[in-house]
Formats: C-alpha cells, structure tokens, sequence
C-alpha cells in the first residue's frame, strides 16, 4: 500500500462528521472508482495513526456490521453511541439515515437567498448564488430568473428560492426545487431538512464561504502566507490547522467562530 494511498483513505475519513458513518466500499470508491478496493482501504483505516482524532471509528462494513477497530470493537460501539448513532447486535441501526454521502447536494439560490448560500458552504455544499451566475445577456428580473432555472437544469443543482413564481417555473421545468419560505438563516436550514433536503449539519473545511471554491490544508513549510494575512492568529501557527482557499486565497482555522457554528447547528438538530 502507497503512502499516498494511506493519506487520500485518511483524508475522506477526516470529512465524516459526528453523527454520521461511510463504509470501507464507500471510500474506495471515492479513492479509486470501485469498490473493488475496499479490503485496501480497511488495512489503510486500520493503520491510523491518530485514532479518534481522526475519526476512523466512522468506517463500518457495507451490510451495517460496525466491522474492526485498532482500539477494540467495543469502544468503536462506544464512540459511535456517543456521537448518537445507535447499534444493536454490532449493526447500525437506521444505516441509510446515518450514512455520510461524499458527493454532498449542491445548489444554485436565488438573491434572497446570499446568507443562507454561506452556510451551505460552510457545511460543505456546493453552492452558486444568483449573482455569480454569469450570463451577460441577461436583463431584468424575469430574464435572471429563467437564467437561474436553465443554470440548475444544466448543473443537475437544486434551486432554492423565496420566490414562489420562480418555484413553480422550475418545476415545471423539472427542475428539483425548494421555495423557502422563512426569512431566520437557521429557519431556512430547518425548512430544508423538513422537506427532506438531506442536507450535513456539521461545519467541514472543504468549501470557501466567501467563493465557494475549494480549500486545502496550509502544508509545512507554507506558514508565510498566513502571516500576509493581518486577520490570522498568528500565534497559533503551527499549533492549529489552517486552510487556504484555491481561488480567493482567504485563510480558514478551526476556531470559536466554527465552534459557535456547531454549537447553533446542534440546537437546529
Ligand atoms: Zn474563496
């Protein structure tokens, strides 16, 4: 097994989220396009380093079985109770429900939508808002509108609107759509998983906020860059985690404002 391959399998372990388990299937597949690779990613998962921090007590076996464990199977059952997923006779119960999907929603929302566009992102979905939907033709709201619907089609994106005209010319269209009805950012987010929208509810840095663009983690050796940027800790250097953003550049770290997100998403749920 390649290094490399042992740092992508860990990698998708660090996305899963509190509350929520993937299968060994499930990040071969992510890793390689097959399943096929499962047994490697189980003995990658296995040689974890750093068990709970990273989180590899969230890989389960594809029938539900909660599977192995370097630190014994019965504190994977505990970990897993205590991050409320339940177990009975090793296998997850509701496992459908609880399984992390990599390939989260992604959205395009209209332009009452820009508070509710960051959150996404910040809990890691793809999301176009309305201004940043670039068609140069389009004039007028009517226009913007139809620009918004034909965008979602192309992208297979889910439109998210206050609008109940432009609603119901999407789906008509055929276009998957939720007309939101509440103006409270965290309203917004309860409508969508009242409707179903299975949306993740745990902060994770993969998307800028700002841009919606990718971030990566700031390498060894890249620490400059963090001290161009005069809103960065700069004591906490090589203490804490940081991100940069692949398109705007803007620098991201686990700090309150993540924990005072976490914190208001968990009364959510
Ligand atoms: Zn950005």
């Amino acid at each position: 097994m390649s290094k490399n391959f042992q740092e992508e399998v860990l990698n998708r372990v660090k996305q899963i989220p509190s509350g929520k388990v993937t299968t060994y299937g499930a990040i071969a597949r992510e890793i390689t396009g097959s399943v096929r690779a499962a047994r490697a990613v189980a003995q990658a998962v296995a040689k974890n380093p750093y068990p709970i921090i990273i989180p590899c007590h969230r890989v389960v076996r594809s029938n539900g079985d909660v599977g192995g464990y370097s630190l014994g199977v019965d504190k994977k059952i505990r970990l897993l109770n205590e991050e409320g997923i339940e177990i009975e006779g090793r296998k997850v119960v509701n496992f459908e429900e609880v399984l992390f999907p990599f390939e989260p929603l992604r959205f395009v929302t209209d332009r009452m939508l820009g508070k509710l566009s960051t959150w996404l992102r910040i809990l890691g979905h793809d999301t176009v808002y309305a201004a940043e939907v670039k068609d140069k033709s389009v004039e007028g709201e009517e226009e913007e509108d139809k620009a918004l619907v034909a965008f979602a089609e192309q992208e297979a994106r889910i439109l998210l609107t206050r609008d109940k005209n432009l609603a119901s010319s999407a789906s008509k269209k055929g276009v998957q759509c939720v007309q939101i009805k509440t103006e409270d950012v965290m309203e917004q987010l309860k409508e969508l998983l009242l409707r179903n929208v299975n949306i993740n509810l745990e902060p994770v840095p993969v998307r800028c906020s700002e841009c919606n663009a990718r971030i990566r983690n700031v390498e060894e050796g890249e620490e400059e860059m963090l001290k161009e940027k005069s809103y960065v800790p700069t004591s906490r250097v090589g203490k804490w985690d940081f991100w940069v953003c692949e398109g705007c550049g803007r620098i991201y770290w686990e700090g309150s404002h993540w924990r005072n997100m976490r914190e208001r998403l968990r009364r959510l749920k």
